[in-house]
């Protein structure tokens, strides 16, 4: 059931993906005001169903805040 390039699956009527409710479909690692939003305030990447970023997104933002934590623009543990 590993359908994510269905076109149909990304128009979705209920949109509660913060990236494709603002048409970002590249996530910058540089956007940290953005990146901010989807990591706990322990540092950790908030989970899909609390963030309620599609799955598309979701992968690219892991990504996007795995990069910014290497470039230590994003914590990777609060202290
Ligand atoms: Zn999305």
């Amino acid at each position: 059931m590993l359908k994510t390039t269905k076109p149909s699956g990304i128009m979705e009527k209920e949109k509660s993906c913060y990236f494709c409710v603002n048409d970002i479909a590249d996530i910058d690692y540089k956007d940290v005001n953005v990146l901010r939003r989807f990591i706990s305030s322990y540092g950790k990447i908030v989970p899909r169903k609390r963030s309620g970023v599609c799955a598309k997104h979701q992968r690219k933002m892991a990504l996007a805040i795995k990069r910014a934590r290497i470039m230590a623009l994003l914590p990777f543990t609060t202290r």
